[in-house]
């Protein structure tokens, strides 16, 4: 047996189509063109790459972006009134502060000034809390687009026995709340979880976000199972994922591959959230992206 392969590559073409068209629409109708704003301090090499593929992806969906790059010395008080002045601007329906921030700021106290209707990273404490609670919040971007390739290949998630490896507040936290609101049963491992291998041979579905290379193997997953790879490891034989690709390919029923599964997912999920703050901003109704 072989698993499917869940391309992300091209379920994110398709995110982001529906996006353009929802951003035509809504220009058409209502006049309003969604903005983006992304603000990046200092010059750390793999957030350059980040910030230049957000601002052409979303230029690319017809939104207006904003970038704002400041030197790595900006006091956080400089970056709160940015963000301030960000949270009164109309055109802008959608703040990032790309992390990580130098170290002499705050980044929770700088993620907390983010209006929470314009906090498209889905960070701040309030869409956290909403989540958590099972409210309708703007979600992190990339569980979310873990949590729409399940959608897309599994249909109903009720009842299915989920494990989530990871606890992280950007990733395994707000994995599991998506997936407790959609009403699978949840456990969350972690790295002082014994045997993680015989949870996994429980799970209808498996979430890897390790940052482990190659830490899930085949026989720790239950054969026919959804496997969702998350991690990113840089190793001298290339770009690789939290889960041993060739062993769980062989058991599992469907599996994200990496590169080419999670990631490209991330930034199609900004710009939905974006289109998402757009609405909660001017009142409208707002029907799932896919
Ligand atoms: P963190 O380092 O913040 O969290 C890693 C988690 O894995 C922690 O909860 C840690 O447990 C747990 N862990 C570490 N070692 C083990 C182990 N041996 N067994 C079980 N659990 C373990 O990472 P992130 O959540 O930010 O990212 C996870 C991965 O996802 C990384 O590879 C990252 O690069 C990737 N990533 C990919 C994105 C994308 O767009 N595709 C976006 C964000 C992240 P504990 O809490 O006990 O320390």
């Amino acid at each position: 047996m072989s698993a499917t392969i869940i391309d992300g590559k091209a379920f994110a073409a398709r995110v982001r189509e529906n996006v353009a068209a929802r951003v035509r629409e809504l220009r058409n109708t209502q006049g309003i063109t969604p903005g983006l704003a992304v603000i990046l301090v200092g010059e750390d090499p793999a957030s350059e790459v980040y910030v230049r593929n957000k601002a052409k992806f979303t230029v690319e969906v017809g939104m207006e972006s904003f970038e704002f790059r400041l030197p790595a010395a900006t006091t956080q008080d400089a970056l709160l009134a940015k963000v301030r002045a960000l949270n009164a601007n109309p055109a802008v329906h959608g703040i990032l502060v790309q992390l990580p921030l130098p170290k002499h700021i705050d980044e929770n106290a700088v993620i907390d000034a983010i209006a929470p209707e314009k906090d498209v990273d889905g960070f701040h404490i309030v869409n956290r809390g909403k989540l958590a609670t099972g409210q309708d919040a703007l979600v992190p971007c990339t569980p979310l687009g873990c949590w729409m390739m399940l959608k897309d290949t599994l249909g109903d998630l009720t009842g299915l026995h989920a494990l989530v490896i990871g606890r992280s507040n950007i990733v395994g936290k707000p994995m599991a709340q998506l997936l407790l609101n959609s009403s699978c049963t949840v456990t969350v491992a972690h790295s002082k979880t014994r045997d993680i291998a015989a949870l996994g041979r429980q799970a209808d579905i498996l979430v890897a976000a390790v940052g482990k290379p190659k830490m899930v193997k085949g026989e720790w997953i239950k054969p026919g199972a959804t496997v969702i790879d998350v991690g990113i490891n840089r190793t001298d034989a290339g770009l690789v994922g939290d889960v041993d690709f060739d062993s769980a390919k062989t058991v599992a029923g469907a599996i994200t591959p990496v590169p080419g599964g999670v990631g490209p997912m991330t930034i199609a999920c900004l710009l939905a959230n974006t289109l998402k703050a757009v609405h909660m901003q001017h009142k409208l109704d707002f029907a799932p992206i896919l």
